[in-house]
């Protein structure tokens, strides 16, 4: 709307051009799986922020917590004692594998995974010295922007920033199944033998089973064999559930899809589906190394972002979210396959798991990845009334669908057609 430029002209000079690429609409309101502007526009979020608000945009029982909460006068409380934290924690232990005891509560999705990897270390250096401190993550993925986070995702080319790149925090490849279809667990073991070390030298693992940026999902028997190796050797598995959490592949939590559970979770994100929080949940023996005092944070579990988890996380659990998700996939899944069947040479690979998919563009009839085309498909679906994000995927190829779990069929179809008209406007 041209109402909207100067606001858009006083972002692009006020912000780094990092900030810039998303759609340019600016965001009035938005409500539950539909986001609005100031002039009346109304767009079918297919991005739910970025995978945040899991329960839907600004819901009423989210809204009516935050509200009670601010109105009982107790906006921040550092890390005195608080009922709001001591419920959350209770909450979420309720919902995480037996084993898994204790819940730290942070404000971001970085923090939870730097601090997963301060605990994996300082646990590889009680159990076999400071030879083991090595974290190993995979190549694209994702774990935020903060130095330990981001070395141990592996986006390649936005790490020229660490210059003293920490040498016992490396990627090894991702079993994607399409760019790298060859990749198994061997490839990880031999990976670690390339780097002359051994598994008494390995602290931590983390991986997103569910890979955000693909989005790929681990083969089943690669993950089994990591978790099996991990348990073997005393090394702390940490999945990151950041993105993949609170129902958004179809299970409430990702890596049961794997039938098993790691040592820590990293959560944020769909927690609470509006404000910044997020958590690390694990193993008690891995969670309380560190003395009182020693390992806190000024906003580690801040009041208002407690009302509004409990009331986003009982929102998905009564209304059935996760399950409407898991239902959904195959109509989300049906859907991008009749596209790729319509555009064969430019759709090179789809997947969906619950309400996340990706369609990921090729140029014609090869692997190489085609950001103009999926920019064009998306620029195209805004325009038309369907929002997604900026093209993402390692270069930038992919059209990624992850719209509020709250969505009925009747909209995720009407998204489809305006996805599948997009496309054939894209490419012809
Ligand atoms: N892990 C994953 C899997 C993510 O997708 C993200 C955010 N995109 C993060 C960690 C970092 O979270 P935050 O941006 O809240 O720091």
């Amino acid at each position: 709307h041209p109402d909207s430029v100067p606001v858009l002209e006083k972002l692009r000079s006020l912000e780094p051009i990092s900030m810039r690429g998303m759609p340019p609409i600016v965001w009035d309101k938005a409500e539950d799986y539909y986001v609005y502007d100031r002039h009346g526009n109304q767009w079918l979020d297919w991005s739910s922020g970025v995978l945040v608000t899991n329960a839907g945009h600004g819901v009423k029982e989210v809204r009516d917590a935050i509200i009670a909460q601010v109105q009982s006068g107790l906006l921040h409380n550092y890390v005195f004692p608080s009922e709001e934290r001591a419920e959350l924690t209770e909450l979420l232990i309720s919902l995480a594998p037996a084993d898994l005891k204790k819940v730290f509560l942070l404000t971001t999705g970085s923090e939870a995974t730097e601090c997963a990897i301060k605990l994996s270390r300082s646990h590889g250096i009680k159990v076999g010295g400071r030879g083991k401190i090595g974290i190993i993550g995979f190549e694209r993925g994702f774990h935020g922007r903060t130095l330990g986070s981001q070395q141990a995702g592996g986006m390649a080319g936005q790490k020229n920033w660490i210059v003293n790149e920490d040498p016992a925090i490396f990627t090894v490849p991702f079993p994607d199944g399409y760019w790298q279809p060859d990749v198994t667990f061997d490839c990880f073991l031999k990976a670690i033998e390339q780097r002359g070390l051994k598994p008494e030298n390995i602290a931590g693992v983390m991986m997103e089973t569910y890979q955000g940026v693909g989005p790929d999902f681990a083969p089943t028997e690669y993950v089994r064999q990591l978790a099996e190796w991990c348990r073997k050797h005393q090394i702390v598995l940490t999945f990151d559930e950041v993105q993949a959490g609170f129902g958004r592949t179809g299970k409430f939590w990702a890596f049961e899809h794997y039938g098993l559970a790691p040592d820590l979770i990293c959560c944020g994100k769909g927690i609470s589906s509006s404000l910044p929080l997020s958590a690390v949940i694990g193993r008690a023996e891995i969670m309380d190394q560190f003395p009182p005092g020693s390992m806190t944070s000024t906003h580690t579990g801040n009041p208002v972002c407690c009302a509004a988890a409990m009331a986003a996380i009982r929102k998905i659990l009564r209304e059935k979210m996760t399950e409407n998700a898991a239902a959904l996939e195959p109509v989300l899944l049906a859907g991008l396959k009749k596209i790729q069947a319509q555009h064969p040479a430019v759709i090179g690979h789809v997947t969906a798991k619950g309400l996340v998919a990706g369609m990921q563009t090729v140029k014609v009839g090869t692997k190489d990845p085609d950001h103009d085309l999926a920019h064009r498909i998306i620029e195209l679906c805004y325009q038309k009334g369907l929002l997604l994000f900026a093209p993402v995927g390692a270069w930038g190829q992919t059209v990624k669908i992850a719209p509020p779990l709250s969505i009925p069929k009747d909209a995720l179809e009407e998204g489809l057609i305006v996805l599948e008209e997009a496309t054939a406007q894209a490419v012809s």
